[in-house]
């Protein structure tokens, strides 16, 4: 079976023998069938890699709080399974009680010696045993012992707690399968009703929780009649009260969420408010309206447009914007009476089902009642989303056939960290669960206090996170999240939301806008990327067989100088308000680069003959995301003041996936060994010429992929701005040459998947 935990191809991996014998027990762990023969090969394993003559695994009993000798190289076998000790007794009980190593030259001379007659002691002398020990559990004892009496040397005691540290987290986890199949045989010998059932979707918020399905259906957004009650004067005052009674309710929800999750969270209803004040919304549905239609089918007609066009984009993040807009239609039509709201308000307590969950929906759930939430639909950085976050309640989304894979009134557990469900999930479970729960609690409290951190590795490494910003809600993120600054202002949505092109005076209002949310930090605009899967219809793009290898981002622009022009321009024209650079988005060829540095030599000129003035020198970087570019990156090292990597493109380009593509989807992987040996060659080149390399993909906060950027030499990250204190959680918890090690590891690894488990192995063993 090709499964191991740490698979690498096993080239240039100096961490030797250590390194070596984790990935031979985390072989043997996932080969092993089970928890007797795992620990026997442990045994085997040690003993032979340190060189003893014995190696014994004692594991701890808590409930008896006995030892009880679980598998041995150089005992006598048939004491395993039969040697029980109190932990008051015997030197291995006195590992468990110091809750250290004892090393020990003539064990049958010590004070706690005792002696046993079936396990065939005698010929030894020398001993050395150290606890077993996972999130401050205490798992057991892993003790070596020599016929030679001499004390072991510190280097092989270190290296013993290096392994035991090692395995503890296997053995853990060899013990909870264990445990569940002992549960699963046990069920199927008594017959008992409630099959236990395993689903994994995406994880959304975390937290644990285990309670009864309750099934919600919402309401879709309805579609009203097309002809109007009244004439079109009426139509439109119901329009306008329409939106001042949402205002109102609005208003009272930011209130009332105010003091439920604090005035942050709450303010995502402040982007509810914006599409409400949103000009270009509001005359749309009232030009239909004058057209004819009634003011429910206007307002229908607009939302569903909206939808389509939120739907289109590829950025996941405006994507779930899309969730927003609903509601607010729906609020719309609620007050010209064409539509009811499914009221959430559920008596009794449970684990809400839905297919999805606007953020209005959300916010009027009782968390004291609603234990979690599963949905079909959502993501992570949907509002939704991030108000689950707030009220503490646990969501998992992405599960697909939602109202068959589960029913009402079913027991589940909801694993919000990992995505996964159990489905009448079996006492052990539940317990082992519980008692994560536990520590889990620690960690989101730590997690708060994040957001006024510096982000930094373990040993105080700083690494730069900043904020990647789409729409003007995202601006409020920056400073709520702590970012460092904005890494990647995406500039397409202000065109993709306008009826016709902006001019230059409404971009400059847009740019000095976000540029004073930045004040004295960084904020780095990319120019247009449209085209593609973006593109407002008033620019009329061609259309295309193959649009991401077509005409898109630069390329387009280059075409139509005149949006390159534009953008140039008001950007110079605002860049003396703060610390303003501009990246260049699928730069392909060195001759476009050339092109864009004539443009914006010319924007300059025109800017002094209209002002008079020099506009400040802007950096300009360009943005790595196609193959061509990062392969001959050494010929625009010169060229250019920065470096940035799109490792969304760059992945899909690479791999030739389609990003959005469900049918390629798990090719799509920005964690493949061919994506990293490419970011290392711009880590290189960067470092080579001396210049800030800058990564602004998904893979900057995948939980993962921050882990193995630091190690590679990455460190400036732009994502999400929500995703800023776990990203520093993660890294807080390596030092610089454990991530190196993990950014090794990871180039040595086969495929995606490989680099994830190696990764997760690897992490693993630094939390316990
Ligand atoms: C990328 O490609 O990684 C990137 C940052 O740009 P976008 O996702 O907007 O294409
Ligand atoms: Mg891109």
């Amino acid at each position: 079976m090709h499964d191991e935990r740490l698979e690498t191809r096993g080239e240039g991996n100096d961490q030797g023998n250590i390194l070596q014998t984790l990935i031979d027990i985390s072989r043997i762990i996932t080969t092993s069938h089970d928890l007797e023969e795992t620990l026997s090969h442990t045994v085997e394993l040690i003993a032979g890699r340190m060189a003893v003559d014995v190696c014994s695994i004692y594991l701890y009993d808590e409930n008896s709080q006995e030892l009880e000798l679980k598998a041995t190289r150089g005992l006598s076998a048939s004491a395993v399974g039969q040697v029980r000790l109190a932990v008051h007794e015997g030197v291995v009980g006195l590992v468990i009680q110091e809750g250290k190593p004892v090393n020990h030259s003539d064990i049958s001379h010590h004070p706690r010696f005792k002696f046993i007659p079936s396990i065939d002691e005698e010929q030894l002398s020398s001993f050395c045993g150290v606890p077993l020990i996972e999130f401050r559990k205490t798992l057991g004892v892993l003790a070596i012992q020599n016929r030679e009496s001499r004390l072991f040397t510190p280097e092989e005691e270190n290296l013993l707690i290096a392994i035991a540290s090692q395995i503890s987290g296997l053995i853990s986890k060899a013990l909870l399968v264990d445990r569940l199949k002992r549960e699963a045989d046990e069920t199927a010998r008594e017959g008992r009703e409630g099959e236990t059932r395993r689903m994994e979707g995406v994880p959304i918020a975390p937290g644990v929780a285990k309670d009864q399905v309750i099934i919600f259906h919402r309401t879709r957004l309805p579609e009203p009649e097309y002809a109007p009650s009244g004439a079109v004067e009426d139509e439109k005052r119901a329009l306008r009260r329409s939106i001042d009674l949402s205002e109102q309710e609005i208003l009272a929800m930011i209130e009332d969420m105010t003091k439920r999750v604090g005035q942050e969270d709450a303010s995502i209803f402040h982007s509810h408010l914006l599409f409400l004040e949103d000009r270009a919304f509001i005359r749309k549905i009232n030009r239909l309206i004058e057209a004819g239609a009634s003011a429910g089918w206007a307002v229908h007609h607009v939302v569903m447009d909206y939808l389509r066009t939120f739907q289109g984009l590829n950025d996941p993040y405006l994507k779930e914007r899309g969730a927003d807009l609903e509601d607010v239609g729906f609020r719309l039509l609620q007050h010209l009476g064409m539509a009811s709201r499914t009221h959430v308000a559920i008596e009794r307590g449970g684990v809400l089902v839905a297919e999805m969950l606007t953020p209005s929906d959300t916010a009027m759930l009782d968390p004291l009642k609603i234990k979690a939430i599963v949905t079909s639909v959502g993501g992570f950085v949907s509002h939704a989303a991030i108000l689950a976050r707030s009220l503490r309640i646990p969501a998992v989304s992405g599960l697909e056939n939602i109202f068959e894979v589960l029913k009402e009134g079913e027991t589940v557990l909801v694993d919000g960290e990992t995505g996964v469900l159990f489905v009448n999930p079996p006492e052990s479970i539940s317990k082992e669960y519980d008692r994560y729960q536990e520590t889990r609690q620690v960690y989101l409290t730590h997690l708060e206090d994040l957001r006024e951190v510096p982000c930094c590795t373990k040993d105080h490494q700083p690494v730069k996170v900043f904020a990647n910003v789409s729409l003007a809600q995202d601006l409020e993120d920056v400073d709520r999240y702590g970012a460092e600054g904005i890494g990647l202002y995406r500039t397409e949505m202000h065109y993709l939301m306008s009826e016709s092109r902006p001019t230059v005076d409404q971009l400059m209002e847009t740019y000095a806008r976000a540029i004073n949310v930045a004040g004295d930090r960084t904020i780095i605009f990319r120019t247009l990327d449209l085209g593609a899967d973006n593109s407002p219809p008033y620019m009329n793009f061609p259309r295309e067989d193959n649009p991401f290898m077509g005409h898109r981002a630069i390329r387009y622009q280059l075409s139509r100088e005149i949006l390159l022009k534009e953008q140039l321009t008001a950007i110079l024209k605002v860049a003396h308000l703060g610390t303003v650079a501009v990246v260049i988005p699928m730069i392909s060829q060195l001759d476009e680069l050339h092109q864009v540095k004539r443009v914006y030599r010319d924007c300059r000129r025109e800017i002094v003959a209209e002002t008079g003035e020099e506009p400040p020198e802007i950096p300009l970087g360009m943005l790595f995301e196609v193959p061509s570019s990062v392969l001959m990156c050494d010929l625009f090292a010169g060229e250019v003041d920065f470096f940035a990597i799109g490792t969304n493109d760059l992945t899909q380009y690479t791999l030739a996936v389609d990003r959005n593509n469900p049918y390629v989807n798990h090719l799509y992987d920005p964690l493949d060994p061919a994506v990293l040996f490419l970011i290392r060659r711009l880590v290189e080149a960067a470092r080579r010429v001396d210049k800030s390399l800058l990564v602004c993909g998904e893979m900057a906060s995948d939980p993962e992929g921050c882990l193995v950027l630091v190690g590679m030499g990455l460190r400036e990250l732009s994502m999400n701005a929500p995703l800023i204190p776990l990203v520093k959680d993660r890294l807080a918890q390596m030092t610089l040459p454990e991530l190196e090690n993990v950014a090794r590891i990871a180039l040595n690894s086969t495929t995606a998947a490989n680099v994830r488990r190696n990764i997760r192995f690897l992490m693993q063993q630094h939390q316990n």
